[in-house]
Protein backbone atom coordinates (compact mmCIF):
# COMPACT_ATOMS: atom_id res chain seq x y z
CA UNK A 1 0.00 0.00 0.00
CA UNK A 2 1.73 2.99 -1.06
CA UNK A 3 0.86 6.57 0.26
CA UNK A 4 1.78 9.91 -0.57
CA UNK A 5 1.65 13.04 1.85
CA UNK A 6 0.36 16.31 0.16
CA UNK A 7 1.04 19.61 1.36
CA UNK A 8 3.94 18.13 3.65
CA UNK A 9 5.86 20.44 5.44
CA UNK A 10 9.44 20.14 6.18
CA UNK A 11 8.34 20.28 9.89
CA UNK A 12 5.66 17.45 10.07
CA UNK A 13 7.74 15.19 7.81
CA UNK A 14 9.88 14.22 11.07
CA UNK A 15 7.09 13.46 13.05
CA UNK A 16 5.08 11.29 10.39
CA UNK A 17 8.30 9.32 9.92
CA UNK A 18 8.70 8.88 13.57
CA UNK A 19 5.26 7.55 14.05
CA UNK A 20 5.67 5.41 11.20
CA UNK A 21 9.30 3.78 12.42
CA UNK A 22 7.70 0.22 13.33
CA UNK A 23 5.47 0.02 10.31
CA UNK A 24 7.62 0.87 8.04
CA UNK A 25 4.34 2.03 5.74
CA UNK A 26 5.75 2.98 2.24
CA UNK A 27 5.29 6.95 2.04
CA UNK A 28 6.56 9.50 -0.08
CA UNK A 29 6.10 13.50 0.95
CA UNK A 30 5.55 16.24 -2.00
CA UNK A 31 5.14 20.25 -1.13
CA UNK A 32 2.46 20.54 -3.55
CA UNK A 33 -1.01 20.73 -2.42
CA UNK A 34 -4.06 18.41 -3.80
CA UNK A 35 -6.23 19.81 -5.99
CA UNK A 36 -7.32 19.09 -9.61
CA UNK A 37 -4.27 19.81 -11.14
CA UNK A 38 -1.94 17.97 -8.96
CA UNK A 39 -3.96 14.93 -8.40
CA UNK A 40 -2.59 12.79 -11.11
CA UNK A 41 0.31 13.08 -9.39
CA UNK A 42 -1.91 10.30 -6.87
CA UNK A 43 -1.21 7.62 -9.39
CA UNK A 44 -0.37 4.41 -8.14
CA UNK A 45 -0.37 5.51 -4.51
CA UNK A 46 -3.86 3.83 -2.48
CA UNK A 47 -3.69 6.27 -0.09
CA UNK A 48 -3.66 10.07 -0.23
CA UNK A 49 -2.80 12.19 3.27
CA UNK A 50 -4.24 15.31 2.98
CA UNK A 51 -4.45 18.80 4.83
CA UNK A 52 -6.47 21.65 5.49
CA UNK A 53 -4.43 23.44 2.45
CA UNK A 54 -5.62 20.59 0.14
CA UNK A 55 -8.44 21.01 -2.36
CA UNK A 56 -10.72 17.92 -2.40
CA UNK A 57 -13.77 18.89 -4.47
CA UNK A 58 -15.38 16.88 -6.54
CA UNK A 59 -13.17 17.08 -9.88
CA UNK A 60 -10.53 16.15 -7.84
CA UNK A 61 -11.96 13.52 -6.43
CA UNK A 62 -13.34 11.87 -9.68
CA UNK A 63 -9.51 11.99 -10.64
CA UNK A 64 -8.66 9.92 -7.42
CA UNK A 65 -11.74 7.11 -8.30
CA UNK A 66 -9.96 7.08 -11.88
CA UNK A 67 -6.36 6.77 -10.37
CA UNK A 68 -7.52 4.13 -8.04
CA UNK A 69 -7.25 6.09 -4.56
CA UNK A 70 -8.66 4.01 -1.97
CA UNK A 71 -8.51 6.52 1.26
CA UNK A 72 -8.23 10.12 1.89
CA UNK A 73 -6.25 10.01 5.08
CA UNK A 74 -6.88 13.64 6.62
CA UNK A 75 -4.15 15.02 8.77
CA UNK A 76 -6.68 17.08 11.15
CA UNK A 77 -9.87 17.24 12.77
CA UNK A 78 -12.09 19.46 10.41
CA UNK A 79 -13.34 17.62 7.03
CA UNK A 80 -14.88 20.63 5.29
CA UNK A 81 -12.19 21.00 2.25
CA UNK A 82 -13.75 17.26 1.31
CA UNK A 83 -16.68 17.22 -1.17
CA UNK A 84 -17.54 14.24 1.22
CA UNK A 85 -20.99 12.93 -1.34
CA UNK A 86 -18.47 12.78 -3.87
CA UNK A 87 -16.18 10.22 -1.91
CA UNK A 88 -19.00 8.38 -0.60
CA UNK A 89 -20.38 8.19 -4.66
CA UNK A 90 -17.06 6.99 -5.49
CA UNK A 91 -16.53 4.64 -2.65
CA UNK A 92 -13.06 6.29 -1.28
CA UNK A 93 -12.88 6.31 2.50
CA UNK A 94 -12.24 9.49 4.61
CA UNK A 95 -10.89 9.05 7.82
CA UNK A 96 -9.69 11.71 10.46
CA UNK A 97 -7.43 12.69 13.39
CA UNK A 98 -10.63 13.54 15.33
CA UNK A 99 -8.62 14.72 18.35
CA UNK A 100 -5.21 15.02 18.51
CA UNK A 101 -4.48 18.34 21.22
CA UNK A 102 -7.47 20.56 22.35
CA UNK A 103 -5.07 22.46 24.60
CA UNK A 104 -3.00 23.35 22.03
CA UNK A 105 -6.09 25.71 20.40
CA UNK A 106 -7.76 26.46 23.48
CA UNK A 107 -4.33 28.16 24.84
CA UNK A 108 -3.56 29.71 21.60
CA UNK A 109 -7.09 31.23 21.86
CA UNK A 110 -6.48 32.51 25.28
CA UNK A 111 -3.45 34.07 23.54
CA UNK A 112 -5.21 36.04 20.93
CA UNK A 113 -7.07 36.83 23.87
CA UNK A 114 -4.28 38.19 26.25
CA UNK A 115 -2.18 39.69 22.96
CA UNK A 116 -5.38 41.72 21.66
CA UNK A 117 -6.60 42.75 24.92
CA UNK A 118 -3.25 43.95 26.64
CA UNK A 119 -2.05 45.43 23.03
CA UNK A 120 1.50 43.11 23.53
CA UNK A 121 1.84 42.72 19.59
CA UNK A 122 2.23 46.82 19.23
CA UNK A 123 4.02 46.85 22.94
CA UNK A 124 6.56 44.23 21.21
CA UNK A 125 7.21 47.13 18.20
CA UNK A 126 7.46 49.94 20.64
CA UNK A 127 10.34 48.75 22.64
CA UNK A 128 11.58 47.24 20.14
CA UNK A 129 11.75 51.01 18.95
CA UNK A 130 12.78 52.14 22.47
CA UNK A 131 9.20 53.71 23.03
CA UNK A 132 8.86 52.76 26.34
CA UNK A 133 5.56 55.36 26.67
CA UNK A 134 2.28 53.20 27.72
CA UNK A 135 0.08 55.07 25.72
CA UNK A 136 -2.06 53.34 23.59
CA UNK A 137 -1.35 50.30 25.71
CA UNK A 138 -4.44 49.66 27.91
CA UNK A 139 -6.47 46.97 28.16
CA UNK A 140 -8.87 45.86 30.50
CA UNK A 141 -9.31 43.29 33.49
CA UNK A 142 -10.51 39.41 31.74
CA UNK A 143 -11.68 38.77 35.34
CA UNK A 144 -15.28 39.75 35.69
CA UNK A 145 -16.14 40.02 31.67
CA UNK A 146 -18.63 37.75 29.84
CA UNK A 147 -17.39 35.46 26.85
CA UNK A 148 -19.27 33.87 24.77
CA UNK A 149 -18.50 30.60 23.22
CA UNK A 150 -20.09 29.36 20.31
CA UNK A 151 -19.29 25.66 20.54
CA UNK A 152 -18.54 23.74 23.89
CA UNK A 153 -17.10 20.61 22.21
CA UNK A 154 -13.93 19.27 23.08
CA UNK A 155 -12.25 22.72 22.55
CA UNK A 156 -14.87 25.00 23.73
CA UNK A 157 -14.99 23.00 26.73
CA UNK A 158 -11.52 23.35 27.37
CA UNK A 159 -11.57 27.59 26.60
CA UNK A 160 -14.28 27.25 28.91
CA UNK A 161 -12.63 25.83 31.91
CA UNK A 162 -9.56 28.46 31.12
CA UNK A 163 -11.65 31.06 31.26
CA UNK A 164 -13.43 30.05 34.42
CA UNK A 165 -9.95 30.44 35.68
CA UNK A 166 -9.81 34.16 34.56
CA UNK A 167 -13.12 34.65 36.77
CA UNK A 168 -15.13 35.23 33.64
CA UNK A 169 -19.09 34.63 33.36
CA UNK A 170 -19.68 32.02 30.74
CA UNK A 171 -22.15 32.17 28.11
CA UNK A 172 -22.31 29.49 25.43
CA UNK A 173 -24.30 28.51 22.33
CA UNK A 174 -24.35 24.42 21.40
CA UNK A 175 -27.14 22.72 20.27
CA UNK A 176 -25.62 19.43 22.55
CA UNK A 177 -24.56 20.83 26.18
CA UNK A 178 -21.49 19.78 27.44
CA UNK A 179 -21.63 18.32 31.28
CA UNK A 180 -18.16 19.50 31.81
CA UNK A 181 -19.53 22.84 31.22
CA UNK A 182 -22.66 22.82 32.63
CA UNK A 183 -20.84 21.84 35.90
CA UNK A 184 -18.64 25.12 35.46
CA UNK A 185 -21.63 26.96 35.48
CA UNK A 186 -21.70 28.03 31.53
CA UNK A 187 -25.01 29.15 30.82
CA UNK A 188 -26.45 27.91 27.47
CA UNK A 189 -28.78 30.43 25.61
CA UNK A 190 -29.76 31.37 22.46
CA UNK A 191 -27.37 33.01 19.77
CA UNK A 192 -29.03 36.18 20.11
CA UNK A 193 -28.63 36.49 23.80
CA UNK A 194 -25.05 35.44 23.42
CA UNK A 195 -24.09 38.35 20.79
CA UNK A 196 -26.26 41.02 23.31
CA UNK A 197 -24.60 40.11 26.22
CA UNK A 198 -20.63 38.92 25.80
CA UNK A 199 -17.92 41.12 26.00
CA UNK A 200 -16.16 38.66 24.02
CA UNK A 201 -16.95 36.21 21.50
CA UNK A 202 -14.84 33.27 20.36
CA UNK A 203 -15.54 30.66 17.66
CA UNK A 204 -15.45 26.85 18.53
CA UNK A 205 -18.01 24.93 16.07
CA UNK A 206 -17.22 22.95 13.13
CA UNK A 207 -17.78 25.00 9.57
CA UNK A 208 -21.40 23.60 8.29
CA UNK A 209 -23.72 25.28 5.69
CA UNK A 210 -26.02 26.37 8.85
CA UNK A 211 -22.52 27.88 10.23
CA UNK A 212 -21.23 29.15 7.20
CA UNK A 213 -21.10 33.09 7.55
CA UNK A 214 -22.70 32.77 11.13
CA UNK A 215 -20.92 35.68 12.22
CA UNK A 216 -22.74 38.40 9.54
CA UNK A 217 -24.35 41.87 9.49
CA UNK A 218 -26.94 40.94 11.85
CA UNK A 219 -25.08 38.99 14.30
CA UNK A 220 -22.72 42.35 14.49
CA UNK A 221 -25.57 44.54 14.50
CA UNK A 222 -27.01 42.46 18.05
CA UNK A 223 -23.72 42.76 19.91
CA UNK A 224 -21.85 45.02 22.60
CA UNK A 225 -19.99 47.85 21.04
CA UNK A 226 -16.58 47.40 21.12
CA UNK A 227 -16.82 43.70 21.30
CA UNK A 228 -14.02 41.38 20.80
CA UNK A 229 -13.86 38.61 18.48
CA UNK A 230 -11.93 35.14 18.16
CA UNK A 231 -11.74 32.62 15.38
CA UNK A 232 -9.95 30.08 15.61
CA UNK A 233 -12.65 27.55 14.43
CA UNK A 234 -12.61 27.79 10.54
CA UNK A 235 -12.34 31.17 8.43
CA UNK A 236 -15.48 30.78 6.95
CA UNK A 237 -17.97 30.98 10.25
CA UNK A 238 -17.40 35.10 9.81
CA UNK A 239 -18.28 36.96 6.79
CA UNK A 240 -15.58 38.71 6.71
CA UNK A 241 -16.65 41.76 5.03
CA UNK A 242 -19.03 42.26 7.57
CA UNK A 243 -16.20 42.01 9.78
CA UNK A 244 -14.79 44.81 8.51
CA UNK A 245 -17.03 46.76 8.24
CA UNK A 246 -17.91 46.15 11.80
CA UNK A 247 -14.16 47.31 12.21
CA UNK A 248 -14.64 50.55 10.40
CA UNK A 249 -17.59 51.19 12.83
CA UNK A 250 -15.98 50.48 15.90
CA UNK A 251 -18.83 47.97 16.91
CA UNK A 252 -15.65 45.11 16.86
CA UNK A 253 -13.29 46.55 19.12
CA UNK A 254 -11.19 43.70 18.74
CA UNK A 255 -10.45 40.77 16.06
CA UNK A 256 -8.35 37.65 17.03
CA UNK A 257 -8.29 35.40 13.74
CA UNK A 258 -6.09 32.22 13.42
CA UNK A 259 -7.93 31.66 10.28
CA UNK A 260 -9.58 33.11 7.46
CA UNK A 261 -12.06 31.96 4.47
CA UNK A 262 -9.67 32.23 1.78
CA UNK A 263 -6.80 31.20 3.68
CA UNK A 264 -6.36 28.40 0.84
CA UNK A 265 -4.09 30.31 -1.23
CA UNK A 266 -1.89 32.49 1.30
CA UNK A 267 -1.57 30.45 4.22
CA UNK A 268 0.95 27.82 5.05
CA UNK A 269 3.39 29.27 2.52
CA UNK A 270 6.34 32.41 2.69
CA UNK A 271 4.52 34.69 0.74
CA UNK A 272 6.53 37.48 1.55
CA UNK A 273 8.18 38.49 -1.60
CA UNK A 274 4.41 38.41 -3.48
CA UNK A 275 2.08 40.99 -3.73
CA UNK A 276 -0.84 39.84 -2.15
CA UNK A 277 -3.92 40.45 -4.50
CA UNK A 278 -6.60 39.57 -1.73
CA UNK A 279 -8.20 43.41 -0.75
CA UNK A 280 -9.94 41.93 1.64
CA UNK A 281 -7.17 39.86 3.36
CA UNK A 282 -5.26 43.36 2.81
CA UNK A 283 -7.48 45.77 4.28
CA UNK A 284 -7.79 43.22 7.54
CA UNK A 285 -4.17 43.99 7.69
CA UNK A 286 -4.72 47.45 7.96
CA UNK A 287 -6.45 47.69 11.17
CA UNK A 288 -4.33 47.89 15.01
CA UNK A 289 -6.48 45.99 16.86
CA UNK A 290 -6.40 43.37 14.47
CA UNK A 291 -4.23 40.04 14.75
CA UNK A 292 -4.10 37.33 12.39
CA UNK A 293 -2.24 34.33 12.83
CA UNK A 294 -1.72 31.84 10.00
CA UNK A 295 -3.72 28.63 10.96
CA UNK A 296 -1.36 28.10 13.69
CA UNK A 297 -2.80 27.77 16.58
CA UNK A 298 -3.25 23.64 16.71
CA UNK A 299 0.84 23.71 16.05
CA UNK A 300 2.25 21.89 19.00
CA UNK A 301 4.88 19.38 19.96
CA UNK A 302 2.03 17.17 21.19
CA UNK A 303 -0.49 17.39 18.80
CA UNK A 304 2.11 17.16 15.71
CA UNK A 305 3.18 13.81 17.95
CA UNK A 306 -0.92 12.61 17.91
CA UNK A 307 -1.59 13.61 14.84
CA UNK A 308 1.12 11.46 13.05
CA UNK A 309 0.59 8.87 14.98
CA UNK A 310 -3.24 8.47 14.97
CA UNK A 311 -3.01 9.38 11.17
CA UNK A 312 -0.18 6.56 11.09
CA UNK A 313 -2.86 3.84 12.94
CA UNK A 314 -5.99 5.24 10.74
CA UNK A 315 -4.00 3.61 7.79
CA UNK A 316 -2.05 0.48 9.16
CA UNK A 317 -5.93 -0.15 10.28
CA UNK A 318 -7.37 0.08 7.19
CA UNK A 319 -4.68 -1.74 5.07
CA UNK A 320 -5.74 -4.42 7.59
CA UNK A 321 -9.65 -4.08 6.33
CA UNK A 322 -10.56 -1.59 9.33
CA UNK A 323 -12.06 1.41 8.93
CA UNK A 324 -11.71 3.49 12.20
CA UNK A 325 -11.95 7.39 12.64
CA UNK A 326 -13.92 7.72 9.56
CA UNK A 327 -15.89 10.54 8.03
CA UNK A 328 -19.16 9.62 8.04
CA UNK A 329 -22.08 12.26 6.85
P1 LIG B 1 -16.21 19.27 18.43
O1 LIG B 1 -16.94 18.52 17.37
O2 LIG B 1 -15.73 18.53 19.63
O3 LIG B 1 -17.12 20.48 18.95
C1 LIG B 1 -17.86 21.30 18.10
C2 LIG B 1 -19.11 21.72 18.84
O4 LIG B 1 -19.80 22.69 18.06
C3 LIG B 1 -20.09 20.57 19.10
O5 LIG B 1 -20.39 20.50 20.48
C4 LIG B 1 -21.30 20.94 18.27
O6 LIG B 1 -22.51 20.50 18.85
C5 LIG B 1 -21.18 22.45 18.25
N1 LIG B 1 -21.98 23.10 17.22
C6 LIG B 1 -22.36 22.63 16.00
N2 LIG B 1 -23.11 23.55 15.37
C7 LIG B 1 -23.21 24.63 16.19
C8 LIG B 1 -23.86 25.89 16.10
N3 LIG B 1 -24.58 26.24 15.03
N4 LIG B 1 -23.74 26.74 17.14
C9 LIG B 1 -23.02 26.41 18.23
N5 LIG B 1 -22.41 25.22 18.38
C10 LIG B 1 -22.49 24.35 17.38
O7 LIG B 1 -15.02 20.00 17.69
P2 LIG B 1 -13.67 20.58 18.34
O8 LIG B 1 -12.62 19.52 18.33
O9 LIG B 1 -14.01 21.27 19.62
O10 LIG B 1 -13.24 21.63 17.22
C11 LIG B 1 -14.03 22.78 16.95
C12 LIG B 1 -13.56 23.40 15.64
O11 LIG B 1 -12.25 23.93 15.80
C13 LIG B 1 -13.40 22.37 14.50
O12 LIG B 1 -14.61 22.15 13.82
C14 LIG B 1 -12.39 23.02 13.61
O13 LIG B 1 -13.08 23.77 12.64
C15 LIG B 1 -11.63 23.99 14.54
N6 LIG B 1 -10.19 23.64 14.67
C16 LIG B 1 -9.27 24.61 14.42
C17 LIG B 1 -7.91 24.32 14.55
C18 LIG B 1 -6.84 25.38 14.32
O14 LIG B 1 -5.65 25.04 14.25
N7 LIG B 1 -7.18 26.64 14.22
C19 LIG B 1 -7.53 23.03 14.89
C20 LIG B 1 -8.52 22.07 15.16
C21 LIG B 1 -9.84 22.37 15.04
Amino acid sequence: MKILVFSSQSYEKPYIEKANADTKLDIDFIEAPLSKSTAILAKGYSVVCCFCADHLDKDTIILLREYNVKLIALRMAGFNNVDMQTAQICGIKVVRVPAYSPYSIAEFTLGLMLVLNRKIHRAYTHVREQDFSLKGLMGFDLHGKTVGIIGTGTIGAIVAKILNGFGCKLLATDPIKNDSCVQLGVRYVSHEELYRNADIITLHCPLLPATQHLINHDAIDMMQDGVMLINTGRGALIDTKAVIQGLKSKKIGYLGLDVYEEEENLFFANHSQDIIDDDVFSRLLTFPNVVITGHQAFFTHEAMTNIAATTINNIVEFSQGNVVNEVII
